[in-house]
């Protein structure tokens, strides 16, 4: 029997909710390409409970203690006296989430023998060395789309709340002002504006399809070109290199996976190139972006604002400069983890689960590292390599609280 290790975030500081504000999730059918919703033969969960923090187990217990598994559910995950780095000698599957997530750095990989499964409840493994993994043969899989919609609504969210300025002017409606000169004095309207994204691929189309009717000009950069008909239907503007794109745009949202390729992408050097006055919205990784250089982008003016909800390490420590940055409208890496998307990803990982207890192939799109390859999504989104350089500096969160 296997030992599994699910790493999940800490409960509502008012403890596990009781009650909730809506009864029920609006029915979807499938994702917007024709994929389908996760499809284990069943869950343990009420869809809509809080799943991903420690209470919730991701709906996963009875199911596995029927099948006479060992499983563990903690929040304490960095530092060699954390539950995760002390359990790792004899587990099988580690579950971790991006929000919060379990760094499987080569070491800690080096510390599980027994290690066949990392499986991400959500999506972007880069929280896993992938070098390591591939070199390991462990297989790696997240639950594709499953919260790729949830980050793109919270992109539209991001880029209007910047470009409005509302995050201060809602500041000064609790401080109990009037201060409509000061709300006002950096707020705009996004049409007519350029908005582009670094990557068109699940999140980054959905972004551009709900900018569209907000008159804007649409732009991306990718790898791979949309088809025509897409770039057609949409009015689409691509560009061969990210430089290109950036600085012909009023406002970036950044959606490609972190891995070395993308790793530091918007540096000084990058961020010179940008309009002034530009406004970057950065859901995608925390690492893609230089921590400095954009925090000396938003004092130089170079940038007008800059959100997002990824951060590096994570939990972001007390001092990261992005907590007091001016002009920030970051929240904690919540955007995929509205309690829609947490349960198609409670759902998608029992239907990984499943799949693996049944000797069953796990579906090509979920798998990111398999038979020592980049394999299905991974080997088209992903570049072999290591992106968990610095994560130890997580354990500094804990350490400060
Ligand atoms: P997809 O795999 O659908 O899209 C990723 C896109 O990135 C692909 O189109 C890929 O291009 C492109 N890409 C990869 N490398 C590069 C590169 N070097 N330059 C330009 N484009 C590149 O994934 P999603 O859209 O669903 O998710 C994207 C990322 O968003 C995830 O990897 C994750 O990091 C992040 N995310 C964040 C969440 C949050 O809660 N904040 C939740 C979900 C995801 P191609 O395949 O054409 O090579």
């Amino acid at each position: 029997m296997a030992k599994i290790v699910c790493v999940l975030y800490d409960d509502p500081v008012d403890g596990y909710p009781k009650s909730y504000a809506r009864d029920d999730l609006p029915h979807i059918d499938h994702y917007p390409d024709g994929q389908t919703l996760p499809t284990p033969k069943a869950i343990d969960f009420q869809p809509g409970a809080l799943l991903g923090s420690v209470t919730g187990e991701l709906g996963l217990r009875k199911y596995l203690e029927s099948l006479g598994h060992t499983f563990i559910v903690t929040s304490s995950k960095d530092g060699p006296d954390s539950v995760l780095e002390r359990e790792l000698p004899d587990t099988e599957i580690v579950i971790s989430q991006p929000f919060w997530p379990a760094y499987l750095t080569a070491e800690r990989i080096a510390k599980a023998p027994k290690l066949k499964l990392a499986i991400t409840a959500g999506i972007g493994s880069d929280h896993v060395d992938l070098q390591a993994a591939i070199d390991r043969k462990i297989t790696v899989a997240e639950v594709t789309y499953c919260n790729s919609i949830s980050v793109a609504e919270h992109v539209v969210m991001m880029i209007l709340g910047l470009v409005r300025n509302y995050i201060p002017s809602y500041q000064w409606v609790v401080k109990g002002g009037w201060n409509i000169a000061d709300c006002v004095e950096r707020s705009y309207d996004v049409e007519g504006m350029h908005v582009g994204t670094v990557a068109a691929g699940r999140i980054g189309l959905a972004v551009l399809r709900r900018l569209r009717p907000f008159d804007m000009h649409l732009h991306y950069y990718d790898r791979h070109r949309l088809p025509e008909a897409t770039e057609k239907e949409l009015g689409l503007i691509w560009h061969p290199t990210v430089e290109d794109m950036a600085k012909v745009c009023d406002v970036v949202t950044i959606n490609a996976p972190l891995h070395p390729e993308t790793e530091h992408l918007f540096n000084d050097a990058l961020l010179a190139k940008m309009k002034r006055g530009a406004y970057l919205v950065n859901t995608a990784r925390g690492k893609i972006c230089d921590r400095d250089a954009i925090v000396r982008a938003l004092e130089s003016g170079r940038l007008a604002g800059y959100a997002g909800d990824v951060w590096f390490p994570q939990p972001a420590p007390k001092d990261h400069p992005w907590r007091s940055m001016p002009h920030h409208g970051m929240t904690p890496h919540i955007s995929g983890s509205s309690l829609s998307a947490q349960t198609r990803y409670a759902a998608g990982t029992r239907e990984i689960l499943e799949c693996w207890f049944e000797g069953r192939p796990i579906r090509d799109e979920y798998l990111i590292v398999d038979g020592g390859k980049l394999a299905g999504a991974g080997a088209h989104s992903y570049s072999a390599g290591n992106a968990t350089a610095g994560s130890e500096e997580a354990a500094n969160f804990s350490k400060a609280s």
